[in-house]
């Protein structure tokens, strides 16, 4: 009879242990889990960090066809940033590579040209304007070209800003850009 009671006690004495070890294990891999979470969300975290860095250097300093890829140039026509692949030189400017094909194909005219000091910038800005307007609202292209000149008198730096359009629409633009001045 004691013999029976002495297995019955090892047998209770098995199944706690068994109990308190399968505790013990489900314990341990939920803090397991916990630590996997915690390590996961610190690299998503990250993740956003450099997002975050991406996109405040601006949306202009990476390539438009290359969202990976720094820009290296701004297209003369579209004003779009884009990578060394993409960008393509020509007459002292940049373009992206449909805009170099229409620059080439195209006669261009000097509409205006302003003349600008390092302390006068703003004297040219009806240029930019007018430029960006006419691009943004009618796709009609036009290009900006900066030219550097000393004066010899008192050795000051002057700029003569110009803005050059396809001669087909020379006459017409000639005419909008004097009434935007007015
Ligand atoms: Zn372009
Ligand atoms: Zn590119």
């Amino acid at each position: 009879m004691s013999e029976n009671l002495v297995i019955i006690l090892v047998g209770a004495l098995i199944l706690v242990t068994l109990i308190f070890a399968g505790v013990i294990l489900y314990l341990f891999s939920k803090l397991l889990q916990e630590r996997k979470n915690t390590v996961s969300e610190q690299s998503l975290s990250e993740k956003f960090q450099h997002l975050k860095e991406k996109t405040e250097e601006g949306p202009t300093s990476y390539c438009k066809n290359h969202p990976q890829d720094h820009a290296h140039g701004m297209c003369a026509i579209c004003q779009d940033m884009f990578c060394d692949d993409c960008i393509k030189e020509h007459d002292g400017h940049t373009f992206c590579g449909p805009h170099f094909r229409l620059f080439v194909s195209h006669e261009w005219q000097e509409l205006e040209s302003i003349k600008t000091t390092p302390s006068t910038p703003e004297t040219a800005f009806p240029i930019y304007d007018f430029k960006r307007d006419l691009w943004k609202d009618e796709q009609l292209p036009a290009i900006i070209s900066t030219h550097y000149k000393i004066n010899i008198d008192d050795d000051s730096i002057e700029s003569y800003v110009k803005l050059l359009v396809r001669t087909e629409e020379f006459e017409e633009l000639k005419s909008r850009y004097a009434k935007f001045n007015q």
